[in-house]
C-alpha cells in the first residue's frame, strides 16, 4: 500500500521492466518497492538481455561474494600475491573518494566492467557509500569487508608500482609474451583524469586479454568511464546485446543499482508529498557553481530565467506594474525544484514569480530542500541531502542542469530525461550565449575519455570513428553515448 499521486504514471512497474529481481523483502529497503510510484515519466525497458545477464550476476555475487568459500580461497591467492591459474571467481574493487556524483558513476562504470568480464563487484566504503544505498544483489553484499587485506586503496597515485599501467612500464606485465607467465593477485586500474598512456592500455583489447587473468583489479576511476568500454573492440558485441538503446546505459545501471537506503528515501518521499506531487508539472533546475564568487552571481541568476524563458520551459514574467492576466482554464501549476549550494539564485527566482505576474497568467511555486554553502567531505548529513537532492532532481518531467556536473548527470539518467544542460561560465562577467542547449542524450559524459590508439600506441582521437559515440554538450574534449 503506498500513495497514489495525481500525475504518477498509471499502473507504475515496480520491478522497473524485469530490472529488478522479484522476492526482494520489502523491509530491507523501501525505496526498492515504492520509488516507481513516485515516477512521472515513462522509463525505458531494459533488453531480455540485460535482464537475464543481471539475474546470473546476481548468482555469481553470491557464489563468490564475501562470506562464499571462493572469497575465503581468493583472499588467500591475494596474500599468496599471485592470481590462481584459471581461478574460479575473479573481483573488480571500486574506489573513488569525490564528490557524491563521481562516486555514483565511477562504481556504475565499474559494475558494468565487473558484468562484462563475469567478475565480483565489490565497492570500498570510503564516503559512506555503506550508508546511502541499498544492498543492489539479493542475498549478497556489493560492500569490501572491513578486513580486506589491502589497505590504502585510496592512497594510490598514478605513479604506484602496482598499477596495471606502470606494471607494463617496467616490464612486469607484458602483452608480447606467448609464454604463460607468473601472474601477480592484484593490478590497480588507474583511470583517473591525470592517467597516462600505458594507463590508457586498459582500452585495448590485448591488455584485456591480458589482465582477465588478474584475480582481484582495484579500479581507481573518477568519472564515467562507461564510453571507453564501448571502444574496446572486444566488448563492443556484448555491449550491443546488453543494450541496444545505447543512450540508456547508465538509466538501466543507476536503476538497478543505487536505491536510497531508507533514511534517505525518508527525506525523499516526504519532500516530494509536501511540495512537488501536486504540480502538473515539475521542473527541476540543478545550479552548480564552480567557483565561490559565483555563488550570488547576476549572470548566473540571468543564464538560468533565459534558459527557461527561450526553452519556454517556465512562463516569462512582466514587470511588476503590468496587469495581471487571467489563468487560462484548466491551467495546471507549475513548480520548480531548484538544487544549489547556496539559497541565492533561489531567493531572487521565487521572489521574481511572487512579486510579479507572468504572460500566460499561470502561477509558479518554487521550492529548494537545502543549502549546504560549500561542498563537505565526510559528513553523513550533506551527502544524505546531495543524494535526496539528486533523487527529488529525478522525479521532475523537464531538467535544466549546469554543464561539467557529475551531480547532475546522476539525476537525468535516473529520471531518463534528456536535460537543457546550461553551458559552464568561464568569464565570470558575462551571460553565456546561448545560456543551453538540449543535451545530446540523457547519457553522462566521460571527462576525460582515453584518446589513445591502440594499434600505433599514441595519442588519436580514435572515438570519432564510432557512430554511437559524439563529443559532450558541455565538454568539448568529453565524450558520450547517443
Ligand atoms: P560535481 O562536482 O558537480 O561533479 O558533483 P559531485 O556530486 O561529484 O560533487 C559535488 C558535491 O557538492 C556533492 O556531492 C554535494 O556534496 C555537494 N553539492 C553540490 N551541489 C549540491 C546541491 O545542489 N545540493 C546539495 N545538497 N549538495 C550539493
Amino acid at each position: 500500500s503506498h500513495a497514489s499521486f495525481p500525475y504518477a504514471r498509471s499502473a507504475p512497474d515496480k520491478l522497473l521492466g524485469g530490472l529488478l529481481a522479484a522476492g526482494v523483502d520489502e523491509k530491507t529497503c523501501r525505496s526498492r518497492h515504492e520509488a516507481s510510484a513516485y515516477r512521472r515519466n515513462t522509463p525505458r525497458r531494459p533488453s531480455p538481455h540485460l535482464v537475464a545477464k543481471l539475474r546470473r550476476h546476481e548468482e555469481l555475487q553470491r557464489r563468490c561474494g564475501p562470506g562464499s568459500d571462493a572469497y575465503g580461497r581468493a583472499i588467500q591467492q591475494l596474500s599468496a600475491g599471485r592470481s590462481a591459474v584459471d581461478a574460479e571467481c575473479k573481483y573488480v574493487v571500486s574506489v573513488c573518494n569525490r564528490g557524491l556524483g563521481n562516486r555514483i558513476l565511477a562504481a556504475a562504470s565499474a559494475f558494468l566492467y565487473a558484468l562484462l568480464t563475469d567478475r565480483v563487484l565489490l565497492i570500498d566504503r570510503g564516503n559512506g557509500m555503506d550508508e546511502l544505498f541499498c544492498e543492489p544483489f539479493p542475498g549478497a553484499t556489493w560492500l569490501l569487508p572491513l578486513d580486506f587485506p589491502v589497505t590504502g586503496l585510496a592512497n594510490i597515485t598514478v605513479d604506484a608500482a602496482e598499477t596495471y599501467g606502470n606494471m607494463l612500464k617496467n616490464k612486469v606485465l607484458t602483452t608480447d609474451s606467448t609464454e604463460p607467465t607468473q601472474m601477480p593477485a592484484l593490478a590497480y586500474v588507474y583511470l583517473e583524469h591525470d592517467y597516462g598512456d600505458s594507463d590508457k592500455r586498459f582500452f585495448c583489447d590485448d591488455d584485456q586479454q591480458l589482465m582477465s587473468s588478474i584475480q582481484w583489479l582495484v579500479a581507481r576511476m573518477d568519472t564515467y568511464s562507461v564510453p571507453g568500454l564501448f571502444q574496446v573492440p572486444s566488448l563492443a558485441e556484448e555491449l550491443a546485446a546488453l543494450f541496444p538503446e545505447r543512450d540508456a546505459v547508465f538509466h538501466h545501471l543507476g536503476r538497478y543499482l543505487f536505491h536510497p537506503a531508507d533514511h534517505v528515501w525518508g527525506l525523499v518521499s516526504r519532500y516530494y508529498r509536501a511540495y512537488l506531487a501536486r504540480a502538473e508539472q515539475l521542473v527541476g533546475v540543478q545550479v552548480r557553481v564552480f567557483e565561490s564568487e559565483q555563488g550570488k552571481s547576476p549572470h548566473v541568476l540571468q543564464q538560468i530565467t533565459s534558459c527557461m524563458w527561450k526553452e519556454k520551459l517556465l512562463p516569462e514574467v512582466l514587470s511588476a506594474g503590468d496587469p495581471a492576466v487571467a489563468p487560462p482554464p484548466g491551467a495546471g501549476s507549475k513548480t520548480v525544484l531548484i538544487t544549489s549550494l547556496t539559497p541565492w539564485f533561489y531567493e531572487r527566482i521565487k521572489s521574481m514569480y511572487w512579486e510579479q505576474p507572468t504572460a500566460s497568467g499561470e502561477d509558479v511555486g518554487v521550492h529548494q530542500p537545502s543549502h549546504e554553502e560549500y561542498q563537505q567531505f565526510g559528513r553523513k548529513s550533506h551527502d544524505t541531502k546531495a543524494w535526496a537532492e539528486m533523487c527529488l532532481l529525478s522525479l521532475c518531467d523537464v531538467l535544466v542542469t549546469s554543464g561539467w556536473s557529475t551531480f547532475g548527470y546522476v539525476a537525468q539518467g535516473l529520471a531518463g530525461v534528456t536535460p537543457w544542460v546550461m553551458y559552464r561560465p568561464f568569464n565570470f562577467s558575462e551571460t553565456p550565449d546561448p545560456p543551453c542547449a538540449r543535451d545530446v542524450s540523457m547519457e553522462p559524459c566521460f571527462h576525460t575519455p582515453p584518446m589513445y590508439h591502440c594499434k600505433l600506441k599514441e595519442t588519436m582521437d580514435t572515438a570519432r570513428s564510432l557512430p554511437h559515440l559524439q563529443r559532450c554538450e558541455d565538454v568539448q574534449w568529453g565524450l558520450k553515448l547517443v
